[in-house]
């Protein structure tokens, strides 16, 4: 079967996607091909980023690979965090961290419409393609729920009354910015497969 890199040490998005490509690709992530070297993503946007990660695995393995990148995008603040949502409150990346800083800026706020956005840069017989995948919502004053990651505790998807940190894995993937992003990816790669 043909293999496809991901250009992530991530051991559950790379199961996740794997699941998603089935019988297409064998999906292996960086840490499966033994690279360990860093990747310094300094692009100013997450098309940027995605590429970088993407480019890089390319030129040193020749081989096709795509790379994700996500960032929640908040309103009242011009789009922070954005590219620094992971080193939103320094570089330990804390979770709690990032999210008191959040509220904290945004705590004078009256409009907290936030959106995460997962770019995704696939490179394939050489060509880039890029996928986009978007879920909108609000940021809440206070933290609820315990499941997920990030920032899911005080985002609430538009039209649910539970923030992603209330929702199974199953029911986030349903609406996520990264699972639209990857089944867009999905589609055209099977797409391509028919022919
Ligand atoms: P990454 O590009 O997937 O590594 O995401 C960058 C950062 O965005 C993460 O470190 C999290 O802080 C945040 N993030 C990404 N995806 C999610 C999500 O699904 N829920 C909450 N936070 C997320």
């Amino acid at each position: 079967m043909e293999e496809l890199i991901f250009a992530s040490h991530n051991s559950n998005k790379t199961k996740e996607i794997g699941a998603l490509l089935g019988d297409l690709f064998q999906v292996v992530s960086l840490t499966d091909i033994g690279f360990n070297q860093e990747i310094i993503e300094n692009g100013l946007t997450l098309k940027e980023n995605a590429w970088i990660k993407a480019s890089t695995i390319n030129k040193q393995t020749s081989k096709n690979c795509f790379a994700d990148d996500t960032g929640l995008l908040v309103d009242a603040l011009n789009g922070e965090p954005g590219v620094y949502s992971a080193r939103y409150a320094g570089p330990e990346k804390s979770d709690q961290k990032n999210m008191d800083k959040l509220l904290t800026n945004l705590s004078e706020k009256e409009i907290r419409t936030a959106r995460f956005v997962t770019v995704i840069c696939l490179i394939y017989k050489g060509e880039n393609y890029f996928f986009e995948g978007a879920c909108e919502g609000e940021i809440i004053k206070e933290k609820r729920g315990t499941m997920g990651f990030g920032y899911d505790p005080i985002f609430l998807p538009t039209g649910l009354n539970k923030t992603l940190a209330e929702l199974t894995l199953d029911e986030k993937n349903k609406i996520s910015h990264r699972a639209i992003a990857f089944r867009k990816m999905e589609q055209f790669l099977s797409g391509l497969n028919q022919d």
